[in-house]
């Protein structure tokens, strides 16, 4: 007796000896098929759109590239704390700029400005600027490094404090690095040029947030103290300065305010500190 006899009775013999299991393999492998059909790859360009602003500098109406957060998926981080994402980088529309006069600034201090710094970066940048072409698609490194230098002459101009310095710095070392994992730059010349560039802007960021960590009220960039500290020790690290990065890792090991993860990654990082220190010291 079958699970389904009995269905004979009632015309469905043909049903007598079907299979009641559902076949499984075969359906996931034609859900798969369809699915895969609905939803095509993922690109850069579905992931930002054109948002507008009106130019606190010129009055002028522009658009800047904004990025779909919600549509990014995180890939991992790097040591200093640098985000990876899968399919874009979205560090590349981080900085706002108006194509008419050049006024450009990271997202996070973008419009707040004293009468005072507005009418700097109208003489110092706005009447000197000579237009950007602002029509491509999709930014490449070397677009956005380029809006970010703006930005760091903006911040100079308008006499910016150095924890706003330090995080265009940070981010910019962040964007060579991008572009020299970007698998478009084969010249071994120039990659070196972009590694000597990236440790330029980690210095810099270096020496700008050491002087906001003793000068600023936190949080510096967003960032609180222990945060900012980390940072700092990977830089030093990055940087050689051994001596400088263990003191300030192990400041962020002994702190009662630091948050198990951040904790557990100064572990990682005194550790490497302490081995590299001693491979310096048996090549010497
Ligand atoms: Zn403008």
């Amino acid at each position: 007796m079958g699970l389904l006899s009995g269905l004979e009775s009632f015309g469905l013999g043909k049903y007598k000896n079907a299979k009641v299991l559902k076949e499984e393999a075969q359906a996931t492998q034609k859900d798969g098929e369809a699915k895969k059909v609905k939803t095509p790859k993922l690109t850069e360009e579905d992931c930002i759109y054109d948002k507008h602003y009106i130019c606190p500098i010129c009055d002028s109406s522009f658009t800047s590239k904004c990025v779909r957060a919600g549509k990014l998926k995180l890939a991992g981080k790097d040591m200093d704390l640098r985000p990876r994402y899968e399919v874009m980088d979205p560090l590349k529309y981080d900085v706002i700029t108006c194509d008419k006069c050049g006024y450009s600034s990271l997202t996070r201090y973008y419009g707040k400005l004293t009468t005072r710094q507005m009418m700097d970066i109208r003489d110092e940048i706005g009447s000197h600027f000579s237009g950007l072409d602002n029509s491509s698609t999709i930014f490449s490194y070397e677009d956005a490094i380029f809006r970010f230098k703006l930005a760091l002459v903006c911040a100079i101009v308008k006499n910016a404090k150095n924890s706003e310095r330090g995080y265009l710095c940070l981010k910019m070392s962040w964007l060579y690095r991008g572009l020299r994992e970007s698998d478009t730059v084969h010249d071994e010349e120039k990659l070196k040029q972009l590694q000597s560039e990236e440790l330029e802007c980690m210095e810099t960021a270096y020496d700008s947030f050491s002087a906001a960590l003793s000068k600023e009220p936190l949080p510096i960039a967003g960032m609180d103290e222990n945060t900012v500290k980390y940072i700092l020790a990977e830089l030093a690290r990055r940087l050689k300065k051994y001596e400088e990065a263990g003191k300030l890792v192990s400041s962020v090991i002994v702190s009662r305010q630091v948050s198990d993860r951040l904790k557990d990654q100064a572990l990682t990082l005194r550790e490497q500190i302490k081995a590299e220190m001693k491979s310096e010291s048996v090549e010497q």
